[in-house]
């Protein structure tokens, strides 16, 4: 490859308008996708990213941990997939600079019951978020959007994974951490012969990772040698600041730019970029 060659690779990366669409996916609940979802996607934008996080599970965690009220979710995600609004009307600022929400309602939650069986069920999220791209503008020009899934691997999730590129698995540190892994990953496979061909493993972040605890590093160790490479050297470790930090509406970034929380998901944000540039130029 050429110098020339190398450089136009860079640009045409970009300049292609497309985000990079990660989906935090785990059926199972308390495992770090929300606190992920909210951190990584407060580090990418500290790097200087522009991150659309889209809310899609009715507990509203995400939206409620970046401190959207929810008096302002008049416009919510339910009204984006029911098909009642543009993404565009969903998406609030938050504090973050660069960092956009599209909040989430408890009425997502009979969403799978109201669509019934609509040929395009599983395509809402993709066709709200391709709309988004074709209204260019220059607060919508998003780098990375990241979808919060729901404890489950319902009509939600695979809207979710329908719509993205990669999946990023958050896994805790704890003793039933692989178990469901195996569903997760047949459920994926399941998408990309059928729904989307281009979805792949982004990778697994290890979440809540304790040094002193025997249990977590065996975990560790499990997770690395039946995964491999696709899981992130970035670990997060369990920090009493990341849990404190959504009850004031702020990531832990924020809300303690030095505890160990916010350093590891600064690293993992870090590594995510590089991730990126390693797909986009074939490594
Ligand atoms: P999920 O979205 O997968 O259900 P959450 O991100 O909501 O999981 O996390 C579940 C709980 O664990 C929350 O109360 C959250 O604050 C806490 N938590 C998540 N990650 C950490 C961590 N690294 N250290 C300490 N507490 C954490
Ligand atoms: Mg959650």
């Amino acid at each position: 490859m050429t110098v020339i060659d190398e450089h136009f690779q860079d640009v045409t990366g970009a300049l292609s308008g497309h985000p990079r669409i990660l989906a935090l996916a785990n059926q199972k609940g308390g495992v770090g996708k929300t606190t992920t979802a909210i951190n990584l996607g407060t580090a990418l934008a500290a790097i200087g990213e522009r991150v659309l996080i889209v809310d899609l599970d009715p507990q509203g965690n995400a939206s409620t941990g970046l401190g959207i009220d929810r008096r302002h979710r008049n416009c919510s995600t339910y009204d984006v997939l029911i098909g009642e609004a543009p993404m565009r009307d969903a998406v609030v600022v938050t504090a973050v600079p660069r960092l956009h929400i599209a909040a989430s309602t408890m009425d997502l939650s009979g969403l799978e019951l109201e669509l019934g069986a609509t040929r395009d069920r599983a395509f809402r999220l993709r066709n709200a978020l391709a709309e988004l791209n074709t209204n260019i503008a220059p607060d919508t020009d998003y780098t990375y959007v990241l979808i919060d899934c729901p404890p489950s691997l319902n009509l939600l999730t695979v809207n979710a994974m329908a719509a993205a590129d990669a999946i990023l698995v958050p896994l805790q540190c704890e003793f039933f951490a692989l178990e469901g892994l195996s569903q997760l990953l047949q459920t994926v496979e399941q998408v990309r012969s059928t729904l989307n061909p281009n979805l792949s493993i982004h990778g697994i972040v290890l979440t809540m990772f304790d040094a002193r605890n025997n249990l977590s590093n065996q975990v560790v160790a499990d997770v690395r040698q039946f995964m491999g490479s696709k899981v992130y050297e970035t670990m997060i470790p369990r920090n009493v600041r990341i849990s404190e930090a959504p009850s004031y509406g702020k990531p832990v970034l924020v809300y303690d730019l030095k505890c160990a929380g916010s350093e590891a998901y600064l690293k993992l944000a870090t590594e995510v970029i590089q991730r990126e540039r390693e797909l986009r130029s074939g490594h």
